[in-house]
């Protein structure tokens, strides 16, 4: 006997919407029934009238990294919410110190784990961190912090204060003071046009911005590795290095936010280490634990942990701050289980192999179909840009992709919309499977946006 046995399907669908609030969905839509699914098993989804839908959006916004329906995580929170399920993280305990020792293997050069719940807590957590040691170190004044355009760090004021996505900013401001936005890195749609050193160029954009403010009131820069979000834009040749290398220059902290390429998406324990970079801060959540349960990390090196242990005058000799839920052990104990599964699996691997294979059909795509403007990716983390034509790029309207991914489902496969009601693009699809697809379900996934693309209208 479950809780909701007493409930039809069709009550349900009465509850909810009557009473809940759906994110980022208008009424209207709301009104008309949202999807109801009831069983997940490893890619795969079911509905309440039994339909079976192949997962290519990992929950819909990359969460679900080693699939649906695991035993192994639901056992392991389960033992450990029966010893024990809460203290304040004050307190030490055995999955928060397993949990962190085992993620550190993955990461070499960092030294310390904050816990918290949400991605944009944990980017949070960095954003306090800069500004304390702004008052530690610099009387407050190197407070700035440097968010790239397209770059999306969460919902929360601060978050969305370092947020370069306009559309998503638009009704929420004022912002936070002192966050300052500096140009994208896209290379399909290059500022400079067509040049060989475009990753060198696009860095140093950056670096005119910290210039303008004056470097000694930049304490912080945030990247994601791979902009999610914003269109699933890889960082070109070179990047990511000169990204560093003017960072370290004039003494700026980098916060790599990695809370959708974390714990494996691109084919790598974490998307910074393809571009061999150190960073201070690295911020994840969704992959963590696969959407099991809410926990989110803010990991620093262990400079970044000492320069906020010394007392210098200001008595606090420690970081200020803390996170109740980042307290709750169900979080570290589905984070361990998680972590067990992706080494006893050898996900990241099969998320290279796979990603590569999946990526290599999308390229063969868009030979076929001229609306494909540009196909890109890592691991199993892929985008595609549509567009009118490929000489202006210039994207095809919302509509289109709205058709194609309803034709996806339609098919029996979900793929993602990046930035559904977004005005400037709103033109990028989507693809994040688990990291334990299998070769024939990428197959799968080809087949049937093969056949939508050869029904689309433009
Ligand atoms: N950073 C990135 C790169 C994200 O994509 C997201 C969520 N989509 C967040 C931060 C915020 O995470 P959360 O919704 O868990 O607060």
């Amino acid at each position: 006997m479950s809780q909701y046995s007493e409930y039809t399907n069709e009550q349900i669908h009465t509850m909810d919407k009557a009473h809940v609030w759906h994110h980022l969905t208008p009424a209207a839509a709301a009104e008309k029934g949202m999807p109801l699914y009831v069983k997940g098993e490893g890619l795969h989804l079911w509905d309440a009238d039994d339909n079976c839908y192949l997962d290519a959006s990992a929950g819909g916004v990359w969460v679900t990294n080693v699939g649906y329906g695991r035993k192994a995580i639901v056992d392991a929170i389960s033992e450990q919410l029966m010893e024990l399920n809460y203290f304040a993280g004050s307190m030490a305990s055995k999955p928060a110190a397993v949990f962190a020792s085992r993620l550190l293997e993955k990461m070499p050069g960092m030294g310390k784990v904050f816990y918290s719940s949400s991605g944009s807590e944990a980017n949070e957590k960095a954003f306090k961190m800069v500004r304390q040691i702004s008052h530690k170190k610099y009387d407050g004044k190197k407070r700035k912090i440097l968010y790239r355009e397209r770059d999306y760090h969460g919902t929360t004021i601060a978050a969305l204060s370092a947020t370069g996505q306009s559309q998503r900013r638009d009704h929420f401001g004022p912002f936070v003071p002192d966050f300052v936005e500096f140009p994208h890195c896209f290379e399909y749609r290059s500022q400079f046009g067509d040049v060989e050193d475009y990753g060198i160029k696009a860095a140093q954009l950056m670096e005119e911005v910290i210039l303008q403010e004056g470097p000694d009131t930049v304490g912080g820069v945030i990247i994601e590795p791979i902009t999610a979000g914003g269109g699933v834009i890889l960082p070109p040749e070179g990047y990511m290095a000169e990204i560093q290398r003017i960072c370290r220059k004039y003494d700026i902290l980098l916060i790599v936010d990695e809370v959708v390429c974390g714990l494996g998406r691109t084919g790598a324990w974490f998307g910074y280490q393809h571009y061999g970079i150190q960073p201070d801060i690295v911020t994840m959540a969704k992959g963590v634990a696969s959407g099991y349960a809410a926990i989110s990390c803010t990991v620093t090196t262990d400079a970044v942990y000492q320069m906020l242990q010394e007392d210098n005058g200001d008595k606090l000799g420690f970081f200020r701050d803390i996170s109740t839920y980042g307290g709750c052990l169900a979080g570290p104990a589905a984070a361990l289980a998680n972590l067990n599964i992706i080494e006893e699996e050898g996900l990241i691997a099969n998320c290279a192999h796979l990603g590569e294979v999946l990526l290599q059909g999308l390229h063969a795509l868009k030979e076929k179909y001229p609306m494909i403007g540009d196909v890109r990716g890592k691991g199993l983390f892929c985008g595609i840009e549509l567009v009118l034509n490929r000489e202006t790029k210039e994207p095809v309207d919302e509509a289109v992709a709205i058709q194609i991914v309803n034709a996806c489902k339609e098919a029996g496969l979900l793929i993602g919309r990046t930035n559904r009601s977004f005005e400037t693009f709103n033109n990028i699809l989507n693809m994040s499977p688990a990291l334990c697809i299998t070769a024939e379900q990428i197959e799968d996934i080809l087949n049937i946006l093969d056949r939508v693309f050869a029904k689309v209208t433009l």
